[in-house]
Protein backbone atom coordinates (compact mmCIF):
# COMPACT_ATOMS: atom_id res chain seq x y z
CA UNK A 1 0.00 0.00 0.00
CA UNK A 2 1.25 3.40 -0.86
CA UNK A 3 2.34 6.09 1.84
CA UNK A 4 -0.58 8.27 1.11
CA UNK A 5 -3.23 5.11 1.52
CA UNK A 6 -1.74 3.98 4.73
CA UNK A 7 -2.14 7.96 6.18
CA UNK A 8 -5.33 8.17 5.06
CA UNK A 9 -7.02 7.86 8.35
CA UNK A 10 -4.57 10.11 10.20
CA UNK A 11 -5.80 12.72 8.28
CA UNK A 12 -8.88 12.33 8.54
CA UNK A 13 -9.09 12.46 11.51
CA UNK A 14 -7.31 15.69 11.73
CA UNK A 15 -7.88 19.36 10.91
CA UNK A 16 -3.92 20.59 9.99
CA UNK A 17 -5.16 24.42 9.97
CA UNK A 18 -6.07 23.79 13.63
CA UNK A 19 -3.44 21.66 14.78
CA UNK A 20 0.64 21.90 14.56
CA UNK A 21 0.67 17.89 13.80
CA UNK A 22 2.25 16.91 10.90
CA UNK A 23 0.40 16.30 7.79
CA UNK A 24 3.28 13.86 6.87
CA UNK A 25 4.42 13.25 3.48
CA UNK A 26 7.77 16.07 3.65
CA UNK A 27 10.49 13.67 5.09
CA UNK A 28 12.88 11.97 2.39
CA UNK A 29 12.00 8.42 1.68
CA UNK A 30 15.55 7.36 2.36
CA UNK A 31 14.67 7.39 6.00
CA UNK A 32 11.41 5.65 5.79
CA UNK A 33 13.87 2.32 5.41
CA UNK A 34 15.22 3.19 9.29
CA UNK A 35 14.29 1.12 12.09
CA UNK A 36 13.32 4.26 15.04
CA UNK A 37 10.91 3.99 17.16
CA UNK A 38 9.46 6.79 19.45
CA UNK A 39 6.79 6.68 22.79
CA UNK A 40 5.33 9.70 22.95
CA UNK A 41 3.09 10.76 26.65
CA UNK A 42 -0.33 12.12 25.28
CA UNK A 43 -2.17 13.57 28.45
CA UNK A 44 -5.23 13.90 26.16
CA UNK A 45 -8.83 12.76 27.99
CA UNK A 46 -7.24 9.94 29.22
CA UNK A 47 -3.45 9.72 30.63
CA UNK A 48 -1.41 7.36 28.09
CA UNK A 49 1.67 6.45 26.07
CA UNK A 50 1.37 6.19 22.14
CA UNK A 51 3.93 3.33 20.82
CA UNK A 52 5.25 3.48 17.58
CA UNK A 53 7.64 1.42 15.37
CA UNK A 54 9.01 2.71 12.28
CA UNK A 55 7.73 -0.02 9.87
CA UNK A 56 7.51 -0.27 6.10
CA UNK A 57 7.92 3.81 6.04
CA UNK A 58 4.77 4.94 8.76
CA UNK A 59 4.60 4.63 11.81
CA UNK A 60 2.82 1.80 13.14
CA UNK A 61 0.77 2.69 16.33
CA UNK A 62 -0.29 1.42 19.75
CA UNK A 63 -1.80 3.17 22.71
CA UNK A 64 -0.76 1.84 26.24
CA UNK A 65 -2.67 2.94 28.81
CA UNK A 66 -0.26 2.40 31.55
CA UNK A 67 2.86 2.77 29.42
CA UNK A 68 5.94 0.25 28.94
CA UNK A 69 7.47 -1.94 32.17
CA UNK A 70 10.48 -2.95 32.25
CA UNK A 71 9.37 -6.11 34.84
CA UNK A 72 8.64 -9.15 32.21
CA UNK A 73 6.05 -10.58 34.45
CA UNK A 74 3.71 -7.30 33.41
CA UNK A 75 1.85 -7.14 30.37
CA UNK A 76 0.77 -4.12 28.98
CA UNK A 77 -2.36 -3.69 27.41
CA UNK A 78 -1.53 -1.64 23.67
CA UNK A 79 -4.58 -0.76 21.42
CA UNK A 80 -3.75 -0.30 17.86
CA UNK A 81 -4.28 2.49 16.50
CA UNK A 82 -3.45 4.42 13.19
CA UNK A 83 -0.65 4.60 11.24
CA UNK A 84 1.20 7.79 11.76
CA UNK A 85 3.72 9.79 8.68
CA UNK A 86 7.03 9.50 9.91
CA UNK A 87 7.36 12.79 10.96
CA UNK A 88 5.31 12.31 14.25
CA UNK A 89 8.69 10.81 15.64
CA UNK A 90 9.86 14.02 16.23
CA UNK A 91 5.87 16.07 17.43
CA UNK A 92 5.95 17.41 20.61
CA UNK A 93 3.80 19.98 22.08
CA UNK A 94 0.18 20.91 22.35
CA UNK A 95 -2.90 19.85 20.35
CA UNK A 96 -5.76 22.05 20.49
CA UNK A 97 -8.18 20.37 23.59
CA UNK A 98 -11.37 20.57 21.09
CA UNK A 99 -9.41 18.36 18.55
CA UNK A 100 -9.00 15.08 18.32
CA UNK A 101 -6.54 13.73 20.52
CA UNK A 102 -6.28 17.65 22.36
CA UNK A 103 -3.66 17.53 24.71
CA UNK A 104 -0.32 17.59 25.48
CA UNK A 105 1.97 15.91 23.52
CA UNK A 106 5.91 14.35 24.95
CA UNK A 107 8.56 12.53 23.48
CA UNK A 108 9.26 10.22 26.01
CA UNK A 109 11.63 8.02 24.74
CA UNK A 110 13.13 7.35 21.10
CA UNK A 111 15.69 5.49 19.44
CA UNK A 112 16.41 2.41 17.12
CA UNK A 113 15.30 -1.32 17.17
CA UNK A 114 15.98 -4.07 15.59
CA UNK A 115 14.64 -7.37 15.17
CA UNK A 116 15.98 -10.60 14.30
CA UNK A 117 13.53 -13.43 14.51
CA UNK A 118 13.74 -16.14 11.93
CA UNK A 119 11.15 -18.97 10.83
CA UNK A 120 11.76 -22.49 10.87
CA UNK A 121 13.99 -22.21 7.52
CA UNK A 122 16.12 -19.86 9.95
CA UNK A 123 15.30 -17.18 7.57
CA UNK A 124 14.64 -13.18 8.95
CA UNK A 125 11.09 -12.40 9.59
CA UNK A 126 10.27 -8.59 8.00
CA UNK A 127 8.82 -6.52 11.11
CA UNK A 128 5.73 -5.79 8.32
CA UNK A 129 5.24 -10.21 8.47
CA UNK A 130 5.38 -9.96 11.77
CA UNK A 131 2.91 -7.07 12.71
CA UNK A 132 0.77 -9.24 9.92
CA UNK A 133 1.43 -12.65 12.03
CA UNK A 134 0.04 -10.53 15.65
CA UNK A 135 3.79 -11.51 17.15
CA UNK A 136 6.21 -8.78 16.76
CA UNK A 137 9.67 -9.13 18.53
CA UNK A 138 12.00 -6.64 18.77
CA UNK A 139 15.16 -4.85 20.77
CA UNK A 140 14.80 -1.38 21.50
CA UNK A 141 17.56 0.98 22.02
CA UNK A 142 16.36 3.70 23.21
CA UNK A 143 17.53 6.59 25.89
CA UNK A 144 14.97 4.81 28.52
CA UNK A 145 14.08 1.77 27.32
CA UNK A 146 16.15 -0.82 25.91
CA UNK A 147 16.31 -4.56 25.42
CA UNK A 148 14.03 -7.25 24.20
CA UNK A 149 10.13 -6.87 24.00
CA UNK A 150 7.48 -8.76 22.46
CA UNK A 151 3.81 -7.56 21.00
CA UNK A 152 1.05 -9.96 20.63
CA UNK A 153 -1.91 -9.55 19.31
CA UNK A 154 -4.78 -11.05 21.35
CA UNK A 155 -7.48 -13.02 19.96
CA UNK A 156 -11.68 -12.62 19.19
CA UNK A 157 -11.57 -9.03 18.71
CA UNK A 158 -14.36 -6.29 18.19
CA UNK A 159 -13.66 -3.26 16.70
CA UNK A 160 -10.16 -1.92 18.38
CA UNK A 161 -7.12 -4.29 18.16
CA UNK A 162 -5.85 -5.30 21.05
CA UNK A 163 -2.32 -6.39 21.76
CA UNK A 164 -0.05 -6.58 24.64
CA UNK A 165 3.56 -5.18 25.41
CA UNK A 166 5.14 -7.31 27.10
CA UNK A 167 9.19 -6.78 28.39
CA UNK A 168 11.80 -10.16 27.54
CA UNK A 169 13.92 -11.46 30.06
CA UNK A 170 17.32 -10.54 29.70
CA UNK A 171 19.82 -8.12 31.31
CA UNK A 172 17.74 -4.97 30.70
CA UNK A 173 14.65 -6.60 32.56
CA UNK A 174 14.09 -4.51 35.94
CA UNK A 175 11.20 -5.43 38.12
CA UNK A 176 11.87 -2.86 40.12
CA UNK A 177 12.51 0.52 37.94
CA UNK A 178 9.22 2.32 36.97
CA UNK A 179 10.24 4.38 33.91
CA UNK A 180 6.61 5.70 33.88
CA UNK A 181 6.86 6.98 37.24
CA UNK A 182 10.30 8.27 37.77
CA UNK A 183 11.42 9.36 34.29
CA UNK A 184 9.08 12.57 33.53
CA UNK A 185 11.17 14.03 30.74
CA UNK A 186 11.30 14.49 26.95
CA UNK A 187 14.17 12.76 25.22
CA UNK A 188 13.66 15.57 22.73
CA UNK A 189 13.44 18.85 24.79
CA UNK A 190 14.36 17.78 28.57
CA UNK A 191 10.85 19.37 29.15
CA UNK A 192 7.93 18.41 31.70
CA UNK A 193 4.85 17.80 30.86
CA UNK A 194 4.00 20.96 32.37
CA UNK A 195 6.80 22.73 30.40
CA UNK A 196 5.95 21.71 27.31
CA UNK A 197 1.77 23.13 27.87
CA UNK A 198 3.34 26.84 29.08
CA UNK A 199 5.57 26.85 26.43
CA UNK A 200 3.55 25.57 23.40
CA UNK A 201 0.04 27.68 24.35
CA UNK A 202 -0.70 30.17 22.41
MN1 LIG B 1 -2.40 9.36 21.82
Amino acid sequence: MAEKDLLKKYREKRDFDLSAEPFGGDKNQKDADKKIFVIQKHEATNLHYDFRLLIAGVLKSWAIPKGPSTNPKVKRLAIRTEDHPLEYADFEGVIPKNQYGGGTVMVWDSGTYSTDKKDENNKPISMQKQLENGHCTFVLNGHKLKGGYVLLRMKNQEKNEQWLLKKIEDKEADARRKPTKTENKSVLTGRTMKEIEKEEKS
